[in-house]
């Protein structure tokens, strides 16, 4: 039987964005009628980021944290390792499969009422929205859509495959390898590089990433971390344990209705140079929250400065005309960047100042050329 029901905030899909969304919405205010649209999503899902370790991080967060490094690396075409250090900007190695079940237990409990269906459809009405489910019909004031954008076939993408592994005996890696450029090459018109995550003393999280315009056969991604296991653990025999793989934004998206208030991937949160969208999707989480606390109002936030936004257009534009020079920034940032500077630019945090060290410490040419180009 079909039921209808009032709220004040209808949050649509529950991956990360809608989940985090509407425990926020609910813990600020109480009183208000919190609705959660869109099935479970259990797909294994291993989030990284950089946390500033001065600041205090959620609970629920805190708990799906398996492991925090103060190094990384980067590894140039040739093969030579680029370390880079930082005291307080940790990255952090989140189990987002875990976070999603600890989320959704959360909002139950905090009484966010949960349908776990998809929402076929909605329309505006007079005072705000009617979104339609199969076994419910819910009449909102507001509404925050995270429902993932159609990434155009112009836009540049951030393609991955990455598998989980298990080693026979522990394996030589103590920090995340961020890029590994000596990796065998997926796309012609992009970069591709191995992204290399040491889980545990015996467990890596090994992915063949592209950013590129066009998309690449799964099957290029396998064959391109079968032969990264082969060169860089000869010795070692070790078991898949899992697969995840994804297709992220690195520019503009079409949203499925443009005139929602969005959020998450949906909202612009993947960082058009990197893809990473764990800060962009935050910084939209709490503007949103604390707006409708005050005012009672939602409207559609930024994820990241006028700044960062003019740096990514420039970044792109060197990426589709001239990837090489893409590869030699970011060894560049690796060799001549602090940790922590890296990591607030790369998350949009800290002002101008990481921004210009970037803008100092990066290969010029390209650059300039870039101001010129489309
Ligand atoms: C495998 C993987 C690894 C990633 N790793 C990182 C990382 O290391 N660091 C980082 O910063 N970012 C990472 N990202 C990017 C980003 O942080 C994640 O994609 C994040 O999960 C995005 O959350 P989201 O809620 O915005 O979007 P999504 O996870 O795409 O959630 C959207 C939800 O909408 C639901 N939905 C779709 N249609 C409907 C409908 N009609 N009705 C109701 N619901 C609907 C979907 O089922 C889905 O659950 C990764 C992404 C993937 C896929």
């Amino acid at each position: 039987m079909l039921t209808t029901r009032r709220a004040n905030v209808t949050v649509v899909g529950a991956g990360i964005a809608g989940l985090t969304l509407a425990t926020r919405l609910k813990q600020d205010n109480q009183n208000a009628t919190v609705v959660l649209i869109g099935p479970e999503d259990r797909r294994p899902q291993r989030i990284s980021t950089w946390l500033d370790g001065k600041q205090a991080v959620p609970a629920v967060v805190e708990s799906c944290i398996d492991k925090q490094w103060d190094a990384w690396v980067f590894r140039d075409s040739a093969g030579t390792p680029h370390t880079q250090r930082a005291s307080t900007w940790h990255y952090n190695a989140i189990d987002g499969r875990r976070l999603k079940t600890q989320l959704e237990e959360g909002v139950e409990l905090l009484g966010v009422h949960r349908v776990h269906e998809q929402c076929h459809g909605v329309n505006r009405t007079a005072v705000g929205y009617q979104i339609l489910c199969d076994s419910e019909t819910i009449f909102s004031d507001h509404l925050v859509d995270t429902r993932p954008p159609t990434i155009p076939s112009t836009t540049i993408k951030q393609q991955f495959v990455g598998h989980t592994i298990r080693c026979a005996n522990p394996h030589q890696y103590s920090a995340p390898l961020l890029m590994d450029f000596s990796a065998s090459s997926i796309a012609n018109d992009g970069l591709t590089f191995i992204y290399c995550l040491p889980v545990s003393d015996h467990e890596l999280l090994v992915e063949a990433t592209t950013f590129s315009p066009s998309l690449h056969a799964h099957a290029d991604y396998e064959a391109c971390i079968n032969q990264w296991l082969t060169t860089n653990l000869p010795t070692n025999t070790y078991k898949h344990i899992e697969t995840e793989s994804g297709i992220l934004p690195m520019g503009p998206t079409k949203p499925i209705d443009a005139t929602l208030v969005r959020c998450g991937i949906a909202g612009g949160a993947a960082r058009a140079s990197t893809g990473y969208a764990w800060h962009g999707t935050h910084r939209q989480i709490s503007k949103l929250t604390t707006a409708f606390s005050r005012t009672g109002g939602l409207s559609s936030v930024q994820a990241y400065s006028d700044r960062a936004r003019l740096m990514d257009i420039l970044f792109l534009r060197v990426l589709r005309h001239q990837p090489e020079a893409a590869h030699n920034l970011f060894i560049a940032m690796a060799q001549h960047l602090p940790g922590d500077t890296l990591a607030q630019f790369l998350c949009d945090e800290g002002g101008w100042g990481p921004c210009l060290h970037t803008i100092i410490a990066a290969p010029k040419w390209p650059f300039i050329h870039a101001l010129w180009r489309t």
